[in-house]
């Protein structure tokens, strides 16, 4: 229980609007993706990092737990849940300026709620020659949020790309990592570590502070991009393409992450963007009648893609690089923005429609590793409960009955892994008779990130259990087999983090330092410290 002169404090600094407490609101902040349950208190709309610091500290007088969120788009793994009930959410959304935009050094500084379409688009209209890397979630998605979570985009590790983070602690004090002395100056853009012990990466997937503001890295544009695939008619060379795609990175003819998926992720994808795209031209087809177009165009049970950006010169060198490597596992293609131009043009001539909707459907995937952020990807997340969403997918999800559960566990790039997770996720999702939509991401020239989905319809509880019930399964044949997860659920979080490790509980000595009350998102990815008496009377 929440003191309730916690609101009316709140209220007379943020003002009313800032406090939101009805049913619906509390309703609406608690819909989730995953099927989880919890109880929130209030939601807080701070606009500025003053307003943070000021919801802080009024949080710490009456010892109420407070759960951030940047965007609130952590669809998978709790949407906008926090760890324990009884929390109240602090929605960063209206921290939303981006303070500054460098084209020249290639970087820009940005609240915790900017979105991903918001900075793309913003770089887009200042024709910058700089791109966002963007993820595959929607593009309502934030980028801090995201790397608080450790989230990975389209060439590589958020968590990396950020640095210069404006933080306010569990005291309600502004702390910014990278040169102390001087906290605007260029060189903290630019460097993250400052000099003597570097404090950034405390703070990714941490409680110790509510990360405000921060510098994210932005990639040059290149001079071109090819995207490549390839259809794996035997399952079993699987293993070998990862051993050649490693090989193909550690040469540097591969600089973005190539992946591969199943069936299961492939067809949810594609098949409502085709099925959009065919009516558009007033050919409407049934799902079985786009399934079988897609088995007519994609023959196989795994595909690869990825991309090749370069130079003209380079990517000419590279594109024969992958053809060679790749080849001996099938015939790879290769498709440019002007290619597919051309293909769609020359098709709709012939009065053919299939090709040219395939390419329209495939278009705003391929667009993804150039940093144009994408709503596409949603309705893969309706498809496999056969549901179709309206025009705003993101708005819909968390309400919505489609069910979606992640693991994401880690695993060394090399063909040994793969045929291991493969095996493991197979043998475990078999039991519950669910089928599993897999993605296989080569995140680093070392190490390959999984993302195994599980859906499901929410709306009935028994199957919304038993997919649960895999997952739980699942991670813990993964971790008995060395494959990590490398975010955890807000379900998840309790059990994986043992209090009595001697790395958590060290984890939970420096926590004491930046929030000795617990206030900020208790139990995430840290040990609890005590339990909070949030009903108590300011001290
Ligand atoms: C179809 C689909 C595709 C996806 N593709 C990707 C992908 O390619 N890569 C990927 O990483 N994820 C992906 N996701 C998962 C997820 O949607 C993204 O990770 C998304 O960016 C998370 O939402 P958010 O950015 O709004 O973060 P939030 O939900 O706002 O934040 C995530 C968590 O971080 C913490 N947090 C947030 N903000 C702060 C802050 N300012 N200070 C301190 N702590 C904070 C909170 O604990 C919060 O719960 C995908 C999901 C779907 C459904």
């Amino acid at each position: 229980m929440v003191h309730p002169d916690f609101f009316s404090d709140i209220e007379s600094i943020l003002g009313v609007a800032a406090v939101l407490r009805s049913r619906s609101d509390l309703l609406s902040y608690t819909e989730n993706t995953s099927g989880f349950f919890r109880e929130i208190a209030g939601i807080l709309l701070p606009k500025t990092t003053a307003d943070v610091q000021s919801c802080v500290r009024v949080a710490r007088r009456f010892k109420t737990p407070l759960y951030p969120i940047s965007a609130g788009k952590n669809w998978g793994m709790g949407s906008r849940l926090p760890i324990r009930d009884g929390s109240v959410i602090l929605d960063l959304k209206h921290l939303n300026r981006i303070r500054k935009i460098d084209g020249n050094m290639g970087y820009a500084v940005i609240e915790a709620g900017v979105t991903q379409t918001q900075l793309a688009q913003q770089l887009r209209s200042q024709n910058c020659s700089y791109f966002l890397d963007v993820t595959g979630s929607s593009g309502h998605s934030s980028i801090i949020g995201n790397a608080m979570e450790r989230g990975i985009s389209y060439n590589g590790l958020r968590a990396e790309q950020l640095m210069h983070l404006e933080i306010v602690d569990g005291r309600g004090e502004l702390i910014r990592t990278g040169f102390q002395a001087q906290s605007e100056g260029t060189l903290s853009e630019l460097y993250r570590y400052g000099v003597g012990p570097s404090l950034d990466q405390l703070f990714f997937e941490s409680n110790f502070g509510i990360v405000t503001a921060a510098t994210v890295h932005l990639l040059p544009k290149t001079e071109k991009q090819i995207q490549f695939s390839l259809s794996l008619r035997d399952a079993s060379a699987l293993p070998d393409v990862f051993d050649a795609l490693r090989t193909l990175r550690e040469r540097r003819f591969l600089f973005c992450t190539a992946r591969a998926g199943n069936k299961d992720r492939l067809y949810p994808l594609i098949a409502p963007l085709l099925q959009r795209e065919l009516e558009k031209m007033g050919a409407k087809r049934t799902r079985p009648e786009l399934l079988e177009i897609l088995n007519r165009h994609f023959k196989g049970t795994w595909f690869v893609g990825g991309a090749i950006a370069g130079t003209r010169a380079f990517t000419a060198v590279a594109q024969k690089e992958v053809r060679k490597t790749l080849g001996k596992f099938g015939t790879p293609r290769f498709m440019s923005g002007d290619k597919a131009q051309w293909i769609g043009h020359l098709t709709r001539l012939v009065r053919m429609k299939e090709i040219p909707a395939l390419i329209s459907a495939l278009g705003s995937l391929q667009n993804l590793a150039r940093g144009i952020p994408t709503e596409d990807t949603l309705p893969s997340v309706f498809w496999p409960v056969g549901l179709s969403p309206s025009k705003d997918p993101a708005a819909e999800i968390d309400r919505s009955a489609a069910g979606l559960l992640f693991s994401a566990p880690l695993a060394p790039l090399n063909g040994a892994s793969v045929a291991m997770l493969i095996q493991v996720i197979e043998s475990v999702c078999v039991k519950y008779a669910l089928s599993p939509a897999i993605t296989l991401n080569t995140a680093t020239d070392r190490l390959i990130e999984a993302v195994i989905s599980l859906h499901f319809n929410k709306q009935d509880s028994v199957v919304t259990k038993k997919a649960q019930m895999c997952l739980k399964d699942l991670n813990a044949e993964l971790a008995r087999q060395g494959f990590f997860q490398y975010r955890l659920t807000v379900e998840d979080m309790p059990e994986a983090i043992n209090p009595n490790n001697p790395g958590w509980t060290l984890i939970r000595e420096l926590k004491t330092l930046f929030d000795p009350d617990d206030i900020i998102a208790s139990g995430r990815y840290c040990p609890p410290l005590t339990g909070l008496d949030s009903a108590k009377s300011p001290t």
